[in-house]
């Protein structure tokens, strides 16, 4: 099914009035939804489709948002679906899907080597948002200093307005938690470098999940990766979907991943609140 904005637009108004938090490189605005029960709730930011490919991690946070939203949860929460909205157009239409010239088109299609966009991760601009914060920029295993789908850092950190659209809200959400959903293999990445690992969180968080938790010691320039140097708080990469599934994961793979999650937001809530010891493990 191709990618339509408008539809995806209308689609969250239904849940509830999106905000702006800033464009992407093509001029759409990326919006945020907001839940928000008690002023002195702990609050949560949660990011979907970072990479392009992972489309599927938008209507999975959206469902949970609704689901949250239904039952009057406990934390506060800011939810933006879709960062990566141009790369998700890209990858689900196709080149023609996408309103671009036709350099842009040519300077693309040098860069896949193919006319199927459909593993495409970077944003437009070819730059992988998910190495282009300001932790360590430049400085992971495999990053490129080249244009690419996949693995190039950008020209100088947050040189991208989808990275500095976050950017921004970690800046001035003061946010206890962030979570960023990137598909596939069931895993939860936490911590960065020697900065506060939550480490116990992060497992209780991945055990629920059925997942795997593990260390990033090679990661650099993410979305998580900037928010814990940034706050020494519990910043998680949360890689949905089995491995076995071929990418993109399609939305027809939704309800079990849904399955996996339901609740999960109920538990990072009371980790939050560190009452984790009176949680029961699983559902
Ligand atoms: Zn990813």
């Amino acid at each position: 099914m191709p990618f339509i904005y408008r539809d995806f637009i209308k689609s969250l108004h239904s849940i509830s009035v999106p905000k702006i938090i800033g464009k992407t490189v093509l001029n759409f605005p990326i919006p945020m939804l907001s839940y928000a029960p008690a002023p002195c709730a702990r609050r949560v930011l949660i990011v979907g489709a970072v990479h392009a490919r992972e489309f599927i991690t938008a209507p999975l946070a959206l469902k949970l948002f609704k689901d949250y939203n239904k039952y009057g949860g406990s934390l506060s929460l800011h939810l933006v679906p879709m960062l990566n909205i141009d790369g998700v157009m890209l990858s689900r239409n196709g080149l023609n899907g996408v309103p671009i010239c036709e350099k842009r088109k040519n300077f693309l299609r040098e860069i896949n080597k193919s006319s199927n966009f459909s593993l495409w991760k970077a944003n437009i601009n070819a730059v992988d948002i998910n190495l282009n914060f300001n932790a360590g920029w430049g400085e992971g295993e495999g990053n490129l200093a080249y244009p690419a789908p996949s693995g190039f850092v950008g020209k100088c950190p947050e040189s991208e307005p989808e990275t500095r659209a976050v950017v921004r809200l970690m800046r001035h959400g003061n946010y206890d938690a962030v979570v960023a959903y990137h598909s596939k293999g069931e895993e939860v990445y936490y911590g960065f470098r020697s900065h506060e690992k939550h480490e116990n969180k992060a497992k209780t968080f991945a055990n629920y999940l059925g997942y795997t938790p593990k260390e990033t010691p090679n990661s650099a320039g993410g979305l998580k990766d900037y928010f814990v140097q940034e706050t020494n708080r519990l910043g998680l990469t949360v890689e949905v979907g089995s491995d076995l599934l071929p990418h993109p994961i399609e939305e027809s793979e939704l309800e079990p991943i849904y399955n996996a999650h339901k609740g999960s937001w109920d538990l990072l809530c009371n980790l939050l609140n560190e009452k984790h010891e009176t949680i029961n493990m699983k559902r």
